[in-house]
C-alpha cells in the first residue's frame, strides 16, 4: 500500500474540478444579516412592548423583566421557525479558546401527551451546561459543576447553518454559581462599562453632549490553507493545527511573489463561500487578499462595536473551518503552521467612539478637538506604558510563543509607534509647556497643534509595520495578538488600562482645575506629565532588530518570550488591584484564570510532545531505516561484484550519516519523554509549565533538526509526510 502521502498527492492530482461553490452571486446587501435577529426582525416578531424592552436593556445593560423575555423568546422562535430552525443553543466562549455549543430542540412533550414546540424566557435567559469539563481553574471543584449561560442581549441571536441543519444561536456569558466568569465575554462586558464611564467623565471636559462612548474593533485575521487530504496525511497538522517536522522548501517567500498577488482558484472559491455564510451572519467583511507567505491569506471586516467584533471574529473562525471541508480545504489557524515561514497574526485595530458619532483617536479639526483627540491619544499611550505587562500577558499562548520574537512579527517587547508627526507633537508639548502655567501654553495648543495634526492624516507611507502597539491615523493596531486568539482576552485588558487611566487622569485634571487652573491649561499640563512619564515605551524604529532588545533592556522594558513568564503579569499586586478596582476580577478570578492558561499551555506543549515523538519513531525513523537498508543492499551488492571501494563510497557515507541522525533522533525523543515524564509529576501548575517549557520543549528543535535531515536523504518515494512544497504550492 502506497503511503497516506502519496494516496493524497494522487488525488490531488486526479481532482480536475474542485472548486466545489455555493456562491450565489448575490449582492452582499441583499443577504447581509439574513441569519440574524436584527433590530428590523425584532421589529417585525415583537410586540412594541417587547422591543422597547429589549432596545432599553440593550443600551442600559440593564435587566429584562420575566414576562419581556417570554415575549421576546416567543418572537425569536416564531423568527427561527419560519427559516427552518428546529433547534437552539446558549452560544459562548469558553478559556479552551473556540466557541461552545449545547443544543436543545424547541420539541417538548406536555404533560397530555401533546408534541409542540417551546422556547419560553427562562430558555432565553439562562442555561446550565455541565460546567465540569469546561476549564475553570480550580474555581470549583467538579462535583459541584453548575455553570450557567446567560444570554448577552447587546449581541443579536443569530442561526447557524449547518448541512442540512438551522440552530438558533443565543450569544451568552458563561459564568459559575457564584457568578464568577468562566469565559471570555463576561469580561470584556463587564470592561467595555467600567470603560464607557470613565471615558465619558473625561469627554464631558470637551462636550457634554457626550453620553456614550463605545470601543471599536477592527481585526485582521490571517489564515493559511492547504490541501485537506494532505494535511490529513500529517498527524501533527490534525492533532497540533502545525507541522512539527518539515524542511523549508527549496522555493519559501524570498521571492515575495505572493503578498498581493491573485489568489489562486480554489482559495478564490473557498473564500467567496465562507465570505457568504458570514454576510448572512451579519460579520461585515469587505478585505480579502494573499498575505505574505505562500498559502497564506488575511480577511477584514469594517470594524464593530468591541463586542460584536469579538463574537463575529469567533464565528468567523467557525465557519472557515466548516466551509474549507466543503472544499476539501484545511484552514490552519495556528500562529505558526510552518518553521521557517511567516506567521499569522491577528491586527487587533482599536479605537473610541461617542454617541456624538465622534471617533476620539481621530485628529480633530478645531484647537478644541484636538485636545480631545490629544487626550485620548496620549491616555492610551500612558496606559500602555503603565501596563505593558499586562498587555503582553493578553496575548500570550503557547502558540504565539512561536511568533512573538522569532524575528518575523513584533517582538514580545510591548513599545508603542505613533509616527513621525505626533512625535513631534510630543515632544514640543513636554518641552514647551513649562512647569509654570502660563497663557503660553494656550498659543502651543491653539496655533502648533493644530497645524500640524492633519498633515499627519495626507501621509500614509509614515507607517511601522514592526510595532506591536502601533497608531495608524485613527486607531491603534495590536499587531501581536495571535491568529487563534479569542480578541476578547487583549480588548479586556486594553479596555481595563484605559479606563483605570482615564480615572486618574480625571483625578490629575481636576485637582489643577481646584486648584484654580483653566481648564484647557490643566489639560495640558496633566498631558505633559503623561507624555513624560510614558517616554519609554514610544518606539519608532525597526522592532525587529537586535538594537531594539538592547536598548529596550536599557530602557526597562521588559522581554517576556515566553507564556509562562509573561503570565504571570495576571496575578501581580498592582493587576489584581487594577482588575478589582473597576470590577474586571475578583483576585480569585484572576488566580484561577492564569491557573487555567498555564494548563493550556502545558496541555499544548504535551500534545506536541506526544505527537512529535510518535511522529519520529512511527513515521520517519521507519523510513529512515528502510531507505538505509536500500543503500545497505547496494553497498553489499557493490561489493559482491568486487568492484572498489570508491564504487560505493558515497553510500557508505549516507548509511553512516543516516545512522547518527537516527540515532541522535532516538535519544531525543527518550530524553523528552523523560522530561514529560517529570513534568507531568509535578503538582505545581506554575512549575509544570516552566518545565515544559524550559525541559521538554528544549528537546523539539533537536529532533526536528534530525528529521530534517533525514528528509534530504531519504528516497523521496519513500518520505511518508506531505513536504513543506506540496503543503503550500500544491492546491
Ligand atoms: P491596514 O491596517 O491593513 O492598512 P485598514 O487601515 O484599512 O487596513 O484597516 C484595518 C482594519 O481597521 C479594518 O478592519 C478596519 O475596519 C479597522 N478600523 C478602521 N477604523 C477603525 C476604528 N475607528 N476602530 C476600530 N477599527 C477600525
Ligand atoms: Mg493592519
Amino acid at each position: 500500500m502506497s503511503s497516506l502521502r502519496f494516496q493524497a498527492l494522487q488525488e490531488l492530482a486526479a481532482a480536475e474540478e474542485r472548486r466545489i461553490s455555493n456562491y450565489s452571486g448575490k449582492k452582499i446587501s441583499a443577504m447581509f444579516a439574513s441569519n440574524v435577529f436584527t433590530g428590523r426582525a425584532m421589529r417585525e416578531y415583537l410586540s412594541d412592548e417587547a422591543y422597547k424592552s429589549l432596545m432599553s436593556s440593550v443600551k442600559s445593560s440593564s435587566k429584562i423583566e420575566r414576562k419581556m423575555a417570554d415575549q421576546i423568546a416567543a418572537g425569536m422562535k416564531a423568527w427561527s421557525e419560519e427559516r427552518g430552525v428546529t433547534h437552539y443553543t446558549h452560544w459562548f466562549q469558553p478559556l479552551t479558546g473556540t466557541t461552545a455549543e449545547k443544543h436543545d430542540s424547541f420539541f417538548t412533550i406536555k404533560s397530555d401527551g401533546t408534541a409542540m414546540e417551546l422556547f419560553d424566557g427562562d430558555a432565553l435567559i439562562q442555561q446550565e451546561p455541565d460546567a465540569s469539563s469546561f476549564p475553570n481553574g480550580g474555581i470549583r471543584a467538579t462535583f459541584e459543576a453548575r455553570g450557567y449561560t446567560a444570554w448577552d442581549p447587546s449581541s443579536p441571536a443569530f442561526i447557524m447553518e449547518t448541512g442540512q441543519g438551522k440552530t438558533l444561536c443565543i450569544p451568552t456569558i458563561f459564568i459559575a454559581y457564584n457568578g464568577e466568569s468562566l469565559d471570555y465575554k463576561a469580561p470584556l462586558l463587564k470592561s467595555i462599562g467600567a470603560l464607557d464611564k470613565a471615558a465619558v467623565d473625561v469627554c464631558h471636559y470637551f462636550d457634554k453632549n457626550v453620553n456614550k462612548v463605545i470601543a471599536t474593533l477592527g481585526w485582521e485575521q490571517e489564515y493559511f490553507v492547504v490541501d485537506e487530504t494532505l494535511a490529513n496525511a500529517r498527524p501533527d497538522l490534525v492533532m497540533c493545527g502545525r507541522t512539527l517536522v518539515g524542511h523549508s522548501p527549496a522555493k519559501g517567500q524570498q521571492l515575495e511573489d505572493h503578498y498581493f498577488g491573485s489568489i489562486p482558484e480554489r482559495v478564490f472559491a473557498f473564500m467567496q463561500d465562507f465570505e457568504q455564510e458570514s454576510y448572512k451572519l451579519g460579520i461585515p467583511l469587505r478585505t480579502r487578499h494573499n498575505e505574505v507567505a505562500p498559502g497564506q491569506f488575511e480577511c477584514a471586516p469594517i470594524f464593530e462595536e468591541v463586542n460584536i467584533a469579538v463574537d463575529h471574529n469567533s464565528l468567523l473562525m467557525d465557519v472557515m473551518a466548516r466551509v474549507a471541508k466543503r472544499h476539501k480545504l484545511k484552514v490552519l489557524l495556528h500562529e505558526k503552521p510552518f518553521a521557517g515561514v511567516n506567521g499569522s497574526g491577528k491586527h487587533n485595530n482599536w479605537s473610541l467612539a461617542t454617541d456624538t458619532g465622534v471617533n476620539l483617536l481621530s485628529p480633530g479639526k478645531t484647537p478644541r478637538t484636538n485636545l480631545m483627540f490629544l487626550t485620548f491619544f496620549v491616555n492610551t499611550i500612558k496606559a500602555v506604558h503603565d501596563y505593558a505587562d499586562l498587555m503582553r500577558a493578553a496575548i500570550a499562548s503557547a502558540n504565539n510563543d512561536h511568533r512573538l520574537g522569532a524575528n518575523e512579527a513584533p517582538p514580545a517587547i510591548i513599545s508603542v509607534y505613533v509616527g513621525k508627526y505626533l512625535t513631534e507633537v510630543l515632544n514640543e508639548i513636554e518641552t514647551r509647556v513649562k512647569d509654570k502655567f502660563s497663557e503660553q501654553d494656550e498659543v502651543i495648543l491653539k496655533l502648533d497643534i493644530h497645524k500640524q495634526i492633519p498633515e499627519l492624516l495626507m501621509d500614509n507611507t509614515d507607517r511601522n509595520r514592526t510595532s506591536p502597539f502601533a497608531f495608524t491615523g485613527n486607531k491603534f493596531e495590536f499587531r501581536a495578538v495571535g491568529s487563534t486568539a479569542n480578541c476578547g482576552s487583549p480588548m479586556t485588558v486594553l479596555n481595563t488600562i484605559m479606563t483605570e487611566t482615564l480615572k486618574g487622569f480625571k483625578r490629575d485634571v481636576d485637582a489643577l482645575i481646584d486648584k484654580g487652573e483653566k481648564k484647557e491649561i490643566a489639560i495640558m499640563h496633566v498631558l505633559r506629565d503623561y507624555i513624560a512619564q510614558s517616554k519609554k515605551i514610544r518606539f519608532e524604529g525597526d522592532n525587529y532588530s537586535e538594537a531594539w532588545a538592547e536598548e529596550a533592556k536599557k530602557r526597562g522594558l521588559n522581554n517576556f518570550k515566553t507564556t509562562p513568564e509573561a503570565l504571570d503579569a495576571f496575578v501581580t499586586e498592582s493587576a489584581k488591584k487594577l482588575f478589582f478596582n473597576n470590577n474586571i476580577y475578583s483576585p480569585r478570578e484572576l488566580e484561577a484564570r492564569h491557573e487555567i492558561l498555564m494548563e493550556d499551555y502545558v496541555k499544548k506543549v504535551q500534545i506536541e510532545a506526544r505527537i512529535l515523538g510518535y511522529m519520529a519513531t512511527n513515521h520517519i525513523l521507519p523510513a529512515a531505516i528502510n531507505y538505509q537498508n536500500t543503500l545497505i543492499q547496494n553497498v553489499k551488492g557493490l561489493k559482491d561484484l568486487g568492484l572498489d571501494e570508491y564504487t560505493y563510497k558515497a553510500q557508505l557515507n549516507l548509511v553512516q550519516v543516516m545512522s547518527r541522525h537516527i540515532q541522535s533522533i532516538n535519544d531525543n525523543v527518550e530524553a523528552m519523554i523523560e522530561a514529560r515524564k517529570k513534568a507531568n509529576n509535578e503538582a505545581d501548575m506554575h512549575k509544570r509549565a516552566d518545565m515544559y517549557c524550559n525541559e521538554v520543549k528544549t528537546y523539539f528543535d533537536n529532533i526536528r533538526y534530525h528529521a530534517d535531515k533525514l528528509e534530504l536523504i531519504v528516497d523521496d518515494k519513500q518520505w511518508p509526510l506531505p513536504k513543506y512544497r506540496e503543503l503550500l504550492f500544491l492546491r
